[in-house]
């Protein structure tokens, strides 16, 4: 079965009609690029970390270099609603609710009064008080502006069924997981918001249908610029952590567009153990974009994109994809706007003979 999304002929519409009034100015469709945090401390595991100097370092360039840092839920409702969003817009994104991030975190971003959003697994932090914030500073951070969101109740790898488990019984237990983790939040917090982050950044088609049904946003750890051409139910984040907290390299991140995809063709996230090498077709606005500079990478190495007539393309990995998560990521730089590139990343995950993969 294919699995496929487009934009409605109406936002079709409304988009030739905003990119023909605004074309003297620029082409490109508003774009928010989301940056995905885990822990702000010197003794934490390097891949999910940036040390406190790191991210300060990270918002002085933001706030020094013409960035808009916006919440989360408004560049959501700005982007749905096509209403004004500020150009280079940011949203600062944090997993897990470390303690870290209370103590280091979150006194910078006071400083530089920058919004931020922080996903909570609401039985990791009430197991692990240790590690974790409390209810008490979490009430805290929302009590001064900071949108606590929903990382369901155990951090479980979501679209993994149990062994015996069938998908009816898998969908239940993962309506259950999701909804209570919101009840206590709204209970305890106030929550008004519905926007969950995917632990591990797993979802498949089952799992984003779900979120769409419960009318949740959902976010990803693939990478890419968030727009109007995002599926709301796998909005993309570029993580900023570990290797990818250099300024060098996170700067062009920070400035990223939404690729236009008019349509993205895939079977399904969640693969078989036995499709090594899945494909991805993608039906692209080309308004902004030439042909010939789209560059596409499975696992950093790079994949020609076959292109069928003149907006539409497909990618399959060279190489057998490992076990567990990957993805293939393709950019292309902006006619109009010097320096800027379109992002767009798809994620995979493929199990082993028993249907599991690592973390
Ligand atoms: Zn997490």
């Amino acid at each position: 079965m294919k699995y496929f999304r487009e934009i409605s002929a109406s936002q079709l519409l409304l988009w030739i009609t905003l990119s023909f009034s605004a074309v003297t100015v620029q082409a490109a469709t508003p774009s928010v690029s989301i940056l995905m945090y885990h822990h702000v401390s010197e003794d934490t595991p390097r891949v999910t970390s940036v040390t406190p100097e790191e991210f300060e370092a990270h918002l002085q360039y933001l706030q020094d270099n013409g960035f808009n840092v916006v919440s989360l839920p408004d560049a959501i409702h700005a982007i749905e609603q096509g209403t004004e969003l500020p150009e280079k817009a940011v949203a600062l994104t944090f997993d897990d609710a470390y303690l870290n991030l209370y103590e280091n975190a979150a006194p910078m971003l006071e400083r530089f009064n920058m919004p931020w959003t922080l996903f909570v697994s609401t039985e990791v932090i009430r197991e692990t008080p240790t590690s974790f914030m409390s209810w008490e500073q979490l009430e805290e951070l929302k009590s001064k502006g900071v949108t606590i969101a929903n990382h369901s109740i155990d951090h479980a790898h979501l679209p993994r069924r149990q062994s015996g488990e069938n998908w009816q019984q898998w969908e239940e237990r993962i309506r259950n997981n999701l909804l209570s983790a919101q009840e206590e939040l709204e209970q305890r917090l106030g929550v008004e918001n519905r926007l969950i982050a995917y632990p591990f950044g797993e979802y498949n088609n089952r799992l984003r249908d779900i979120l769409a049904d419960l009318n949740f946003h959902g976010l990803g750890q693939h990478s890419g610029a968030y727009g109007k051409y995002s599926d709301p139910q796998a909005i993309p984040r570029f993580p900023a952590s570990g290797n990818y907290a250099n300024l060098e390299t996170l700067s062009v991140k920070m400035a990223a567009l939404n690729l236009p995809t008019l349509r993205v063709n895939f079977s399904d996230t969640l693969l078989t153990h036995s499709q090594t090498r899945p494909g991805l077709g993608v039906t692209l606005e080309m308004d902004d974009i030439h042909q010939h500079q789209l560059q596409c990478f499975v696992g950093g190495e790079p994949v020609s994109p076959t292109w069928v007539g003149n907006n539409r393309f497909y990618i399959q990995a060279n190489n057998d994809i490992p076990i567990g998560r990957s993805r293939y990521n393709c950019t292309t730089p902006s006619k109009t706007q010097p320096k800027r590139f379109y992002w767009f990343s798809k994620q995979w995950i493929r199990p082993d003979p028993q249907g599991s993969w690592p973390d």
